[in-house]
């Protein structure tokens, strides 16, 4: 379970989060949406230690991040824009991420899931946006730990690749792990989602179903509520 209370995050003058509030439990998908800009990288920063609050506080499975950072082992955590060294071989990369969580873990089934044993040798700067992105999904993916963190999962898969992510996101959920997602495939959000956050203006406009989304803003689907609440606010569209 994670708790945040009353964060906010300022980088220089620019107010990025004016007091976002957000509890999100166990066996639950949780997609974060808003517009470009509307702070969503930073929460998910924010609760792994990577951009540090001004104020409020995070908690993780009832422990304050600020007190103890061992929380960072039960994170899996899948970066939007992930820089790894281009002159790694793919096998070498799996390798060093193992050895860094000294964690045990076996890649074996996801390599094949995703068709990776043609590129295991093969240095990261050459390859295509789409198997870089798979590669990335392995790195989350190998270390089992209850809360999954995804930043545009599906960035650059292929249909085949986006149904095999699914199908892991649904595994990952059954196993009672909290999986945190922000995307812009209103699809796949509409598809995978428990519950939507959607923030606007640096705080949470609304938590809950997509049903009661769309009851909220009286629309039928998730592409019309959002372009309802982004028309209605289009000083932070
Ligand atoms: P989102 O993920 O919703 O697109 P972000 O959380 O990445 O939004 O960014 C929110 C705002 O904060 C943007 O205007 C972005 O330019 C700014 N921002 C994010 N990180 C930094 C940083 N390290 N330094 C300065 N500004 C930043």
């Amino acid at each position: 379970m994670i708790e945040i209370k009353d964060l906010h995050k300022k980088f220089g003058k620019q107010e990025v989060l004016k007091g976002v509030n957000i509890s999100v439990e166990q066996g639950k998908i949780y997609a974060v949406l808003g517009p470009n800009g509307s702070g969503k990288t930073t929460i998910i920063k924010t609760i792994l230690g990577m951009v540090i609050k001004d104020k409020g506080s995070i908690s993780v499975n009832g422990i304050d991040i600020e007190k103890n950072a061992s929380y960072r082992n039960d994170i899996d955590y899948l970066p939007q824009i992930a820089n790894f060294p281009g002159n790694l071989k793919v096998h070498e990369l799996i390798k060093m991420i193992k050895d860094i969580r000294g964690n045990d873990a076996d890649e074996t089934p996801l390599i094949e899931l995703f068709g990776l044993q043609p590129f295991l040798k093969k240095k990261l700067n050459n390859l295509s946006g789409g198997t870089k992105q798979k590669v990335n999904l392995v790195l989350t993916f190998m270390f089992d730990s209850p809360i999954v963190i995804l930043d545009e999962p599906t960035s650059g898969l292929d249909p085949v690749a986006m149904l095999h992510l699914k199908n892991l996101i649904r595994e990952t959920k059954a196993k009672g792990k909290l999986i945190l997602i922000t995307s812009h495939i209103i699809s796949f959000v509409e598809e995978m989602a428990d519950e939507i956050i959607f923030l606007l203006e640096g705080t949470i406009y609304y938590k809950g179903t997509l049903e009661g989304l769309n009851e909220k803003t009286e629309e039928t689907s998730l592409e019309r509520a959002m372009a309802k609440l982004l028309t209605a606010n289009k000083s932070v569209a």
